[in-house]
C-alpha cells in the first residue's frame, strides 16, 4: 500500500539523517570539543538535542590544502643584535596555543621563526614579540590553513626626557645632583636590562634647595605629594622626580603616581631599584605583594629585598594599558600602533594578555623561563 511505502521511505531518510542515534548521550556544557575529521583536518564536534554532531571542519574550503610538514613563519624586522623572544597565540593540531615561548637570535635585524602549521584560534592570534632596545609590540596573525609567513616591525624601545626637581638641605645641590643623575641612569640601565622597552633620553636637574616651599616637602607623605607639582614645579611631557629628604619618614622610601601620572617623590638615599618601582607605579604596574609568583627581587614588590626584575608581562602590561604614562593622552600618549586592553592587570588570565608572571628569560636563579 502507498501509505507503508512512505513509512518505510522516511524511516530510511531518518535513519539516514541520525545515524548517530545508537550513540551515548553528551552533555551541552562540555562542548563543543575539538577534533579531526575523516580527512584529517581541525575541526570541532558539537552537542545537539544530546546528540554529539559529527566532526565539523574549522575551516571547509581550505583543509586539505597544505602538504605535509609545511611550516608557518613569524619574521620579526629591525631586530636589534641580542637575542629576541616571542609569544605565540592561535592553534595548532587542534590544540589552542597560547603564549607559546620561542628565543630566536636575530640575523642582519631579522628574527626569523618557524612555527609548524599554525591555524586561527577563535580566541586569539598573535605574536608578541620582546627585546633589548625594543618596546614589547604586538603583532596580529591571523593564521590560515595554507602557508602563512608574517613578517612584521619590532618598536623600538620609547625615550623619555627626566626633570629632577632636588630638593634636599640648602648647599647640598652638587653633591645629590651627581647621586640623583647615578640613581636615573642605574634605574634606567634596569629597564633596558629587563626589556621594558622604556629608556630616559635625557636628565634635567633643577635645583630647589632654596625654593621658598622646600619646608613644606622635608617628608612627603600620601598627604603632600600631590602638591608637588603646583608648590614646587612640574615639566609636561618628561617624568618629574622630586628628590626629597624623606618619604613616609625615611630617604630610602618612595611615592609614585598611580594613574595617567609622571611624577615620582624618592628619598636622597634611594635605590635605583626603588626609582624604577615608582617609575613602575607611572606605567600602571600593580604591586606584586602577597603574590606566589614573585618576591623581592622583583621590581614591583613594595617592600622588597633588591629589586632588580621585571617579567615580560609586566612589561607588556607597562605598553598596554590606558592609564599608563606611555599610553595616557593625559600623559605621553605614545605607541598608538599598539591596543589598549586595560583588563591587563596583574590577575588576568585572558589570552589577549600573557600572564604578569611570564617569563620568557630567567628573572635569576629563582624564577626560571616558564
Ligand atoms: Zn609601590
Amino acid at each position: 500500500m502507498t501509505t507503508n511505502w512512505m513509512c518505510a521511505a522516511l524511516a530510511v531518510l531518518v535513519w539516514a539523517i541520525f545515524p548517530s542515534a545508537a550513540r551515548a548521550t553528551c552533555y551541552g556544557p562540555s562542548f563543543p570539543n575539538a577534533c579531526t575529521t575523516s580527512d584529517g583536518c581541525p575541526g570541532e564536534r558539537n552537542c545537539v538535542g544530546g546528540y554529539p554532531t559529527r566532526c565539523i571542519k574549522d575551516d571547509p574550503t581550505g583543509c586539505p590544502a597544505r602538504p605535509p610538514g609545511t611550516n608557518d613563519f613569524w619574521i620579526g624586522l629591525n631586530a636589534p643584535t641580542a637575542e629576541v623572544g616571542i609569544l605565540v597565540d592561535g592553534r595548532r593540531s587542534n590544540a589552542e596555543v597560547d603564549d607559546k615561548t620561542y628565543v630566536i637570535t636575530p640575523v642582519n635585524a631579522t628574527a626569523t621563526q618557524a612555527l609548524g602549521a599554525m591555524r586561527s584560534s577563535p580566541i586569539g592570534n598573535e605574536v608578541l614579540s620582546f627585546g633589548a632596545t625594543r618596546a614589547p609590540t604586538r603583532h596580529s596573525t591571523p593564521w590560515t590553513t595554507t602557508q602563512d609567513t608574517f613578517r612584521q616591525t619590532m618598536e623600538n624601545t620609547v625615550r623619555v626626557p627626566v626633570t629632577v626637581w632636588i630638593l634636599t638641605a640648602n648647599g647640598s645641590f652638587r653633591v645629590q645632583a651627581a647621586q640623583a643623575t647615578n640613581t636615573v641612569i642605574q634605574a634606567g640601565a634596569l629597564f633596558d636590562q629587563e626589556r621594558l622597552g622604556l629608556d630616559f633620553n635625557n636628565i634635567e636637574l633643577r635645583d630647589a634647595t632654596t625654593h621658598p616651599n622646600r619646608g613644606r616637602f622635608l617628608n612627603v607623605t600620601d598627604a603632600n605629594f600631590g602638591t608637588l607639582e603646583t608648590q614646587i614645579g612640574h615639566i609636561a611631557g618628561r617624568f618629574n622626580v622630586y628628590w626629597v629628604q624623606a618619604v613616609n619618614g625615611g630617604s630610602g622610601n618612595g611615592l609614585g603616581e598611580v594613574e595617567h601620572g609622571d611624577s615620582v617623590a624618592v628619598g636622597a638615599n634611594s635605590a635605583p631599584g626603588l626609582l624604577a618601582h615608582e617609575f613602575g607605579h607611572n606605567l600602571a604596574l600593580d604591586h606584586t605583594d602577597g603574590d606566589a609568583r614573585f618576591d623581592g627581587t622583583n621590581v614591583m614588590m613594595s617592600a622588597g629585598g633588591t629589586r632588580l626584575f621585571l617579567t615580560e608581562g609586566q612589561a607588556y602590561r607597562a605598553h598596554i594599558r590606558s592609564i599608563s604614562a606611555i599610553r595616557s593622552t593625559q600623559v605621553y600618549g605614545l605607541r598608538p600602533a599598539m591596543p589598549i586592553i586595560d583588563s591587563c592587570n596583574i590577575g588576568s588570565t585572558t589570552r589577549t594578555c600573557p600572564k604578569a608572571d611570564k617569563r620568557i628569560w630567567a628573572d635569576g636563579a629563582t624564577w626560571p623561563a616558564n
